[in-house]
């Protein structure tokens, strides 16, 4: 019941019902005041053309009768048709009939009757009182205060009908408003307790309608956010179950005495180690990157510098495998707010993989240009394998390889795009890649200069 109480249902009932009262009331008391005044105007109407008929009575009886003779039984029949108390008097004021002989005229006078004069060709021949007669007539005419009680009285059943019938309406109105309200919070308390395929059916176009849109498009995330949530653990326990079986064979076959605990099979296991441990490392930098964590040093620095001195480190394997590597970039590049170690992180990682997927006797190039005064943008191209149409918008995405067995024989987990994609975003960057399968790859970021930069 309390519950009830303190629901928008009952609520909006009230707020209803006190519009209602309020509108009633004013109504009522409008029309009350209008009627009372239309009345006694009527009355006063009716009042004056009464006065006016009398006196054209009187004046007609002296002119057909030449005089006042036989007033006195006239005067009392007047009386008793109208309701009226009528005194006529000569024009010295000597009284010549009056219908209640009993009270005296000047009693009448006090109790405010009405007095005027009866004139015959432009002379006074009397005057004649009118006020309210004593006695009752025999049939009595209705009042029309009648009227007025007969409205309030129609007004307020009318009201109360209304009243009634507009709760009523309200109160399924509301019911049925608030339905889709019920649908929502069921459905948000059984998403709170884990199931996350909770979708409410959100027709129409109005706020609730649009509030049931947007909690199943959060339903629909978060539902995504759990998937992506899971298939993460899932890669990686897969990332990390290889490398350690990995080791877990060698140290068997060791201890079985089916292989030399020697300096290769040690060096085999310690690959395996360190592979591991790359593998951790990545995790953390990307759970840290994607939590918003990842603390960066940034200073106006050298971006040049940074490239020469990334492709100079990565020389040595482009060399063993063939490939040429140079850097074109243009003398008196401006300096740009950078953490040149991650800087350096995200041009190592696309150099490694340019020199992996080219060929002998490709070729590496790292180009650095300024675009329109307001971004450095640094090009990693090769002229290797080239990235198929369907991978292309998937390579920045965690642990996605487009030749699995390949990468992994190789060491890659699918990380080192997804990490640089987030340091370069974290500088507050873009990056994205350029590629036709068979004729290389550019993969291209840009940070922005800073507004001192010249
Ligand atoms: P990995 O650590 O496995 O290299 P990355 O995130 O760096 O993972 O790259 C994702 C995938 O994108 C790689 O498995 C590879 O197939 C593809 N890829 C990256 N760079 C290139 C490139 N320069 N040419 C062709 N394929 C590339």
């Amino acid at each position: 019941m309390s519950r009830w109480f303190f629901s928008l249902q009952f609520r909006l009932i009230a707020a209803f019902a006190l519009v209602l009262a309020l509108a009633l009331v004013s109504v009522s008391m409008y029309v009350g005041f209008t009627a009372k005044q239309a009345t006694e105007q009527f009355e006063r109407d009716v009042e004056d053309a009464r006065d006016a008929r009398m006196e054209q009575l009187l004046t007609q009886y002296y002119a057909n009768r030449r005089g006042w003779a036989g007033l006195q039984s006239a005067v009392e029949q007047a009386s008793s048709l109208y309701g009226l108390r009528i005194v006529v008097r000569d024009p010295d004021g000597r009284i010549l009939a009056d219908s209640h002989q009993a009270t005296s005229t000047h009693e009448m006078m006090a109790r405010g009757s009405r007095l005027f004069p009866v004139l015959s060709r432009g002379q006074e021949v009397g005057s004649v009182v009118l006020g309210p007669s004593a006695a009752p007539l025999a049939v009595p005419e209705p009042s029309v205060s009648i009227l007025a009680s007969a409205l309030n009285r129609s007004l307020l059943w009318t009201g109360l009908a209304a009243g009634a019938g507009g709760i009523l309406l309200v109160s399924l109105l509301s019911r049925q408003v608030l339905a889709p309200v019920r649908g929502l919070s069921s459905a948000a308390l059984r998403l709170g307790q884990g199931d996350l395929s909770q979708r409410v059916a959100a027709g129409g176009r109005d706020e609730i309608a649009h509030l049931g849109h947007t909690f199943n498009s959060m339903a629909e995330d978060l539902e995504k956010a759990e998937q992506q949530r899971r298939s993460l653990m899932a890669d990686v326990a897969h990332e990390l179950r290889t490398p350690l079986s990995n080791i877990q064979g060698y140290l068997e076959a060791v201890r079985d005495g089916l292989l030399q605990p020697d300096n290769d099979t040690i060096d085999t296991i310690y690959q395996q180690v360190l592979h591991l441990a790359h593998l951790v490392e990545d995790l953390r930098l990307l759970a840290l990157a994607e939590a918003g964590a990842l603390r960066l040093d940034p200073q106006l620095d050298s971006l040049e510098e940074a490239l020469r001195r990334t492709t100079e480190a990565v020389r040595p394997r482009a060399d063993a495998s063939g490939v040429s590597l140079s850097m074109e970039i243009p003398q008196d590049f401006p300096l740009v707010e950078m953490d040149r170690t991650r800087i350096a992180q995200v041009v190592g990682n696309l150099l490694d993989n340019a020199i992996m997927h080219t060929p002998r006797n490709g070729r590496v190039t790292v180009l650095a240009e300024v675009v329109d005064d307001r971004a450095a943008r640094v090009t990693v191209a090769d002229t290797g394998s080239g990235i198929p149409p369907e991978a292309l918008a998937q390579v920045f995405e965690r642990f996605y390889r487009v030749d699995h067995s390949r990468t992994r024989a190789t060491g890659g987990a699918g990380l080192g795009l997804t990490i640089a994609k987030q340091l370069i975003e974290a500088h507050g960057g873009t990056i994205h890649v350029e590629s036709e399968q068979g004729n290389g790859s550019r993969f291209i970021f840009e940070l922005p200069l800073a507004a001192t930069a010249e």
